[in-house]
């Protein structure tokens, strides 16, 4: 490696990890430090991460995130920041809506069932994805009374303990459990529900009950989701990758190290960081933000700190694979009634959830194409990762033409695999982080981004990148708090 010509006032700053949270670290960085020297190592031969874009015969594949939440405003006020604000577009007006499999029919999710609190009565007492008995379970949740050590402040249970209880195991089992696995591809029985879903959590503790809690929300009109979620979901026109490459241009001077898998972080004692891609190949910085995946981050720094190691390490990743397929509209028979189905673990199915992109946003695909991606893995189903591509390729098409009805093999299939992408944020996991935070600000010079701690959403990485690079700074005292 080059040597590195800096002054002794010329602090030197690396960022470990080209995701999203490490680009967005980078940019933080270099807007509070324009003089710092920057370098940012990543061990893929491309930057983004999770954000992937591919192109094709007209078509706009997302092959990992597709969206994200604007009601958290980070990612928002970041692309306009960037100057990719008239790029950012909300989902199609129609169908916003999610399908939920049952029994072989998709079922629309009942128009106001949103964070587990039933909003409105009549869509679920309507819907055909209930019996009357789950119906009389879920109406009997004013009812059911709250465990005493939900007043304090630490307590936690699984998403699975948290449904079943408040809303019956019918509601858990046939849209809970699906919902929740389309986005964290989780087990249930160890998500935990004060991490994953806390606006339910917080209900209860307030209202004693998700309906009461839901009841006053749309009374004070304070609702914020009342049955249309999707509206709370923006892409860019042109792709997510247009972000990542926005953060790279607009982040000038930096060093990027591409194909530059960094294997070991050591302090050394003039309170510095030495960086080492191999035994020969080491620098020294003055600070660090490493936005790696938790099992990667482990790798690092378990033998600076064997107790950040231990806590690191207990933030598993569950892997996954999406199935791009592209077909004729004219091959589906099914209307294609919603943004995409989740499919419940009841129903015995191979495929986790499938999204609609060329329903959900405009400009991706030709009009007369239809693009889908199929989720498959997650932590329930990690055998099917073992498959080949084709193999799990074929059974995405199979399952899906069984649901959709669909005539003949698709025009196009890719797929993409996301192993170890996911973390799974277990019951306990907020205290873990805190015990994390407090392990990590023993060490001058050192910070953590990524998805593995206070959320894995596109919005919350990139708090966490803005967070650590101020963080960084300050605890070098390069900038007074409060400045930047
Ligand atoms: C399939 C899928 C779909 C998703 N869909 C959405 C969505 O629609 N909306 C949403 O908001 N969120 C979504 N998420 C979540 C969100 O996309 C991710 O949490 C987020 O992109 C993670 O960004 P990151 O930078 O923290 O990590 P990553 O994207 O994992 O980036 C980490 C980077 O570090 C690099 N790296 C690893 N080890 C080393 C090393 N030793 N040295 C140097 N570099 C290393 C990796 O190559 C990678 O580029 C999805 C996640 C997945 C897996």
């Amino acid at each position: 490696m080059t040597a590195l010509h800096t002054s002794p006032e010329t602090p030197r700053l690396a960022v470990i990890g080209g995701g999203i949270s490490g680009l967005t670290a980078a940019y933080r960085l270099r807007k509070l430090l324009p003089h710092a020297q920057l370098d940012l190592f990543e061990a893929s031969e491309r930057l983004g991460g999770v954000l992937l874009t591919r192109r094709a015969e007209g078509l706009l594949i997302e092959c990992g995130a597709d969206s994200f939440f604007n009601k958290l405003p980070a990612a928002v006020e970041l692309c306009r920041e960037l100057g990719l604000g008239d790029e950012i577009i909300p989902t199609n007006e129609e169908p916003r809506r999610a399908l939920i499999l049952h029994d072989e029919q998709l079922h629309r999710v009942p128009e106001g069932f949103v964070q587990m609190r039933p909003e409105k009565y009549g869509p679920m007492l309507s819907t055909r994805l209930l019996s009357w008995r789950g119906k009389l379970r879920l109406l009997a949740e004013r009812l059911i009374s709250s465990p005493k050590e939900l007043a304090n402040a630490d307590y936690d249970e699984s998403v699975a303990s948290f449904a079943t209880r408040r809303l019956g195991s019918e509601v858990f089992e046939r849209m809970v459990q699906p919902l929740l696995a389309g986005v964290y591809t989780a087990d249930p029985y160890q998500l935990s529900v004060a991490a994953t879903m806390p606006t339910a959590f917080e209900a209860e503790r307030q209202y004693g009950s998700l309906i009461r809690a839901a009841l006053a929300a749309r009374k004070s009109n304070a609702s914020a989701d009342s049955g249309a979620r999707y509206g709370s979901f923006v892409t860019l026109r042109n792709g997510l990758d247009r972000l990542i490459k926005a953060l790279a241009d607009h982040t000038p001077n930096m060093n990027i190290h591409l194909n530059t898998p960094i294997t070991k972080l050591t302090p050394t004692a003039n309170q510095r960081w030495t960086v080492s891609q191999s035994p020969e190949i080491e620098t020294p910085f003055d600070g660090v933000i490493v936005a790696l995946p938790a099992p990667r981050a482990t790798q690092l720094l378990a033998k600076t700190d064997a107790l950040l190691g231990d806590s690191l390490r207990k933030i598993p990743y569950a892997s996954s694979a999406v199935a791009v397929l592209v077909y004729r509209r004219d091959q589906i028979s099914d209307p294609l009634d919603g943004f995409g189905m989740v499919v419940p673990s009841v129903e015995g199915r191979q495929i986790v959830a499938a999204s609609y992109s060329s329903v959900k946003f405009p400009g991706r695909a030709p009009s007369d194409r239809v693009l889908i991606r199929v989720f498959v893995g997650g932590a329930l189903q990690p055998e099917l990762l073992a498959k080949s591509d084709d193999e799990i390729v074929q059974l995405a098409m199979t399952e899906l033409s069984e649901i959709l009805g669909i005539r003949d093999e698709p025009l196009r299939a890719d797929l993409v695999r996301w192993e170890e992408k996911m973390p799974q944020y277990h019951v306990g996991h907020m205290q873990l982080v805190d015990g994390i935070e407090s392990l990590v600000a023993k060490h001058q010079g050192l910070e953590l981004a990524g998805n593995a701690y206070r959320g894995v959403g596109i919005p919350q990485c990139v708090q966490s990148g803005n967070s650590a690079a101020q963080r960084l700074v300050e605890s070098l005292g390069l900038l007074c708090p409060g400045d930047g």
